[in-house]
């Protein structure tokens, strides 16, 4: 990892059992995208992050390795998955082992099923570390708290002034909170809930910073049902983009359009399948996201896309528009051609397009013309696609 200050540790090696479901909290879809994929993408489009270490149970690899690739900046900088141990901190110890940067680094030790960390937050957390060597985000407690006995009666309240709630990310130095771990384990414990306990339990000093209202943790299918909700009212950011592009026909006797294979009597020119209506469509997603062109992502000069597929090439797209947290709301294409006839297997296309863009049909429009024998594909030199396609993302 580079030398930037602080690295990533996200605990997700949870089984969620307060949840009673069948996926733990962690990778549960937040409006498209798992609560580990959001915590995650947070930290790795943070500049002053170097990378991420991830633990897990070993049960949940395929989850987690789906969540990372669901991430923002999965490619950016280095993310390692971690198998964690029976409590949270044998998890957060084995973490720590996997880290390979510098003792003085800063490690900001982060819960999974936060997924609302702001790029503020980390910031606040990075300096309040560079100041203090060991730091946590806090809340001023707003209710009332009252201690009860076994019966439910109240015994006492608590003075609220000096009572916070805490958050993560916690930011320790890397030597600190690793000699911290290793010598409460000496004292035959593994039971805490938090790294801050660890390095107060050894005698050491932890200050607080400010934390966020909206870094909620996910207890409850309630907390899911309102990050989710949150999610979705936020998606106001709408966006349209277009795409175009041309390929000539040469020798052959089928074209690749929409994914589906079309009988004809050429074939078409292309480093790829040559697919124009996809081609069109991934560069009106990369469009409405301002990330470049499919030139950009999938070169000609690269001979991994010699003879791909195309729907590999929407399929990035949309993992890119995903994993900005964003919705796409349709998807529309026009092809020009004077041969072969379009509509034999419209539908056939618009059901390839909407499985790979994981919407419904109904928001995938297509339409065919010709351009009435004029012009290069009037006579049929070639076939031409444009394509529109229209995205939310979240306000940011
Ligand atoms: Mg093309």
């Amino acid at each position: 990892m580079t030398s930037l200050p602080a690295v990533a540790l996200i605990v997700a090696a949870g089984r969620g059992t307060r949840m009673g479901g069948e996926v733990p909290k962690q990778f549960l879809d937040l409006c498209g995208q798992p609560a580990l994929s959001r915590a995650l993408g947070a930290f790795l489009c943070h500049p002053m992050v170097s990378g991420a270490v991830i633990v897990i149970h070993p049960d949940d690899r395929a989850h987690a390795k789906d969540a990372v690739s669901r991430a923002a900046n999965p490619e950016a900088k280095p993310v390692t998955l971690a198998e964690g141990g029976a409590t949270r901190q044998q998890s957060v110890a084995a973490g720590l082992d996997a880290l390979s940067v510098a003792e003085d680094a800063l490690v900001l030790i982060h819960d999974a099923a936060r997924p609302f960390v702001s790029e503020s937050l980390i910031t606040r957390a990075i300096s309040a570390g560079l100041r203090h060597d060991a730091a946590v985000p806090v809340l001023p407690v707003v209710d009332t708290i009252v201690t009860v006995d076994a019966a439910g009666l109240q015994t006492g309240t608590a003075d609220r002034t000096s009572l916070r709630a805490v958050q993560t990310p916690q930011v320790f130095r890397l030597g600190a909170i690793r000699a911290a771990h290793a010598a409460v384990v000496q004292t035959g414990r593994d039971d805490f809930t938090d790294d801050a306990g660890v390095i107060r339990a050894q005698g050491g000093v932890v200050a607080t910073f400010a934390g966020c209202p909206n870094a909620f943790k996910l207890t409850t299918p309630e907390d899911v049902a309102r990050a989710d909700s949150a999610l979705r009212r936020n998606l106001t950011d709408i966006r349209a983009a277009t795409g175009y592009d041309v390929h000539q026909f040469g020798p052959g006797d089928h074209i690749m359009l929409g994914g589906v294979r079309i009988a004809h009597d050429q074939g078409v020119v292309g480093h790829s399948d040559a697919d124009v209506l996809l081609h069109a469509l991934t560069d009106a997603l990369l469009g409405a996201i301002g990330d470049g062109d499919i030139g950009i992502h999938f070169p000609p000069s690269d001979m991994r896309w010699k003879g791909a597929a195309s729907r590999v090439f929407l399929a990035e797209a949309v993992r890119r528009v995903k994993a900005r947290g964003g919705e796409i709301r349709c998807l529309d294409g026009t092809v020009v051609c004077e041969a072969p006839r379009i509509g034999p297997h419209r539908e056939a296309i618009r059901a390839l397009i909407s499985e790979v863009a994981g919407i419904d049909i109904s928001r995938v429009g297509l339409k065919a013309t010709t351009s009435e024998k004029m012009g290069f594909t009037g006579r049929r030199e070639g076939i031409a696609a444009l394509a529109t396609a229209t995205i939310a993302l979240p306000e940011v």
